[in-house]
C-alpha cells in the first residue's frame, strides 16, 4: 500500500471527478520545510511559531524572527505561507516564559489572550512577519479568536507595527492579508460578523471540536467524546464552510482531522476544497481524494447532515467510500 501512496506524491490533488483541493502543509520547525516540499505541499497552510520559540533559551529578537520567517517564505519560492501569531499555552510552554499554574490550562491564558496582554512581543512578532513578508506571499493567522473586539484588537496592533516599521524606515509589506482561525465557539456563533473583519479564515479543528464538545483533545479517557463525525461538529463545520463562500473569504481547515477518509469525503461534500496538514499525509490525502467523487461527497453531505448520531453518519460515509474502492 505504501508503494501505491507514493505514485500519488508527485500528481494534482483533485478528486476523481476532476475538482481541484488545494493541499498545505503544517510546519513548525525549519526541518519540516523539507519534508513539505519533498511531499508536493503548495506553500503551507499553518506555520506554528511557537516552535521555534520553544527550543531557545529567551524570546528570539525581531531580527531574528525576521531571517527565520523570511527564510521559510524563500524556501516555498512564491507559494504562499500563512504565519500564525504565537500560540502558547494550553500544552504548550516556552522554557523562559512560564505562565502561573493554571486548573484549566486550555481554557486559560493561552495563545492569542498571551499576546494582547505581552503588546511588545506581539508587536515584535508582528513586525517581524510584516518583514518577512516582503519575499513572497505571506498572510498572517490569529489562533483562538472569540470575539470582535479581539480581532480588532490584534488589527491594531498590525497597524502600530506598520506605522512603527515605516517611523524607522525599515522595508516591508503593507497589505498582508489577515485572518483568524475559527476554534472556539463562540466565533463560529459570530462567524457571520467576524468575517466582515478578516480576509480569510482557518478553521482550526483539533481545538474546535475539543472546546464543541468538552473533550480534552489529549485526554485518553474521553476519546470517544472527541469525534469529529458528532452532528454538531458536521454542522458547525458547514456552517464556517457556507459563511466563507457566501463573503467570499479564503477558509482551510488545518486540524488533524482531515487525515481520516471519512472525515475528508465529509468535508469536501461540504465544499471545503483547501487542507492544510502534516505533511507526510499528503500522498495519502491525494489517493483518497483520487478515489472520491465531488457529486457523490455532495449528497452524502446533505443526507449526513440531517442525521441525529454519529454511528449513523459514520455508517453512511462507510458504506460510499467502500463503493469507491
Ligand atoms: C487546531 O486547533 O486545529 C490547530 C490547527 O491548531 P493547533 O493544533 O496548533 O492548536
Ligand atoms: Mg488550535
Amino acid at each position: 500500500q505504501l508503494h501505491q501512496i507514493e505514485k500519488f506524491r508527485d500528481l494534482p490533488a483533485q478528486t476523481r471527478d476532476g475538482v481541484k483541493v488545494v493541499l498545505r502543509a503544517n510546519v513548525g520547525l525549519v526541518s519540516d520545510i523539507d519534508i513539505a516540499r519533498r511531499n508536493g505541499a503548495e506553500g503551507v497552510g499553518l506555520y506554528r511559531t511557537e516552535f521555534p520559540y520553544m527550543i531557545r533559551p529567551d524570546f528570539p529578537s525581531r531580527d531574528e524572527q525576521y531571517q527565520l520567517y523570511s527564510r521559510v517564505v524563500k524556501e516555498f519560492n512564491g507559494l504562499p505561507v500563512t504565519i500564525r501569531t504565537l500560540d502558547i499555552g494550553g500544552d504548550k510552554a516556552l522554557p523562559y516564559f512560564k505562565p502561573p499554574h493554571e486548573d484549566n490550562p486550555f481554557m486559560g491564558w493561552r495563545s492569542v489572550r498571551v499576546s494582547l496582554d505581552n503588546r511588545d512581543i506581539f508587536r515584535t512578532q508582528i513586525e517581524a512577519i510584516l518583514m518577512a513578508a516582503c519575499h513572497g506571499p505571506v498572510k498572517m493567522l490569529f489562533p483562538m479568536i472569540s470575539g470582535i473586539e479581539e480581532i480588532r484588537a490584534c488589527k491594531a496592533v498590525v497597524e502600530e507595527a506598520r506605522q512603527n516599521l515605516s517611523s524607522q524606515g525599515i522595508a516591508f509589506q503593507a497589505d498582508v492579508p489577515l485572518g483568524m482561525m475559527v476554534e472556539v465557539p463562540a466565533a463560529v456563533q459570530l462567524a457571520e460578523r467576524l468575517a466582515r473583519e478578516v480576509d480569510f479564515f482557518a478553521l482550526g479543528t483539533n481545538d474546535l471540536i475539543q472546546y464543541l464538545l468538552a473533550a480534552d483533545r489529549n485526554n485518553a479517557l474521553v476519546n470517544r467524546y472527541y469525534d469529529p463525525l458528532h452532528p454538531a461538529v458536521l454542522q458547525v463545520l458547514h456552517n464556517i464552510a457556507s459563511i466563507a463562500k457566501r463573503q467570499n473569504k479564503g477558509l482551510c481547515l488545518c486540524g488533524e482531522m482531515a487525515n481520516d477518509p471519512l472525515n475528508l469525503l465529509a468535508l469536501i461534500g461540504m465544499g471545503i476544497r483547501e487542507f492544510s496538514m502534516a505533511a507526510p499525509f499528503i500522498p495519502r490525502m491525494k489517493m483518497m481524494l483520487s478515489r472520491i467523487s465531488s457529486l457523490e461527497a455532495e449528497d452524502v453531505a446533505k443526507q449526513v447532515l440531517e442525521m441525529t448520531e454519529s454511528s449513523e453518519i459514520r455508517a453512511s460515509l462507510t458504506k460510499l467510500l467502500k463503493t469507491t474502492d
